[in-house]
């Protein structure tokens, strides 16, 4: 079951919890593209996949190889 990072409520569907996340500002989110993730790892993703921001750094962790 999904379930929100933020507040750890669980979700019946992926698509409920996107609309939680979106309505109460929960999960993570990318500031410089709006867009929001359910998980660290998710957002993780998707902020070494996109060269959208390269000025951006991650804020849990940074990406050192
Ligand atoms: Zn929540
Ligand atoms: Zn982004």
């Amino acid at each position: 079951m999904p379930c929100c990072s933020d507040c750890h409520r669980a979700f019946v569907s992926l698509h409920s919890l996107f609309q939680h996340c979106r309505d109460k500002l929960h999960g993570q989110i990318c500031a410089p593209c709006r867009r929001i993730f359910i998980s660290d790892t998710a957002l993780n993703m998707h902020l070494r996949d996109s060269p959208r921001h390269p000025e951006w750094i991650p804020p849990m962790e940074s990406i050192d190889e």
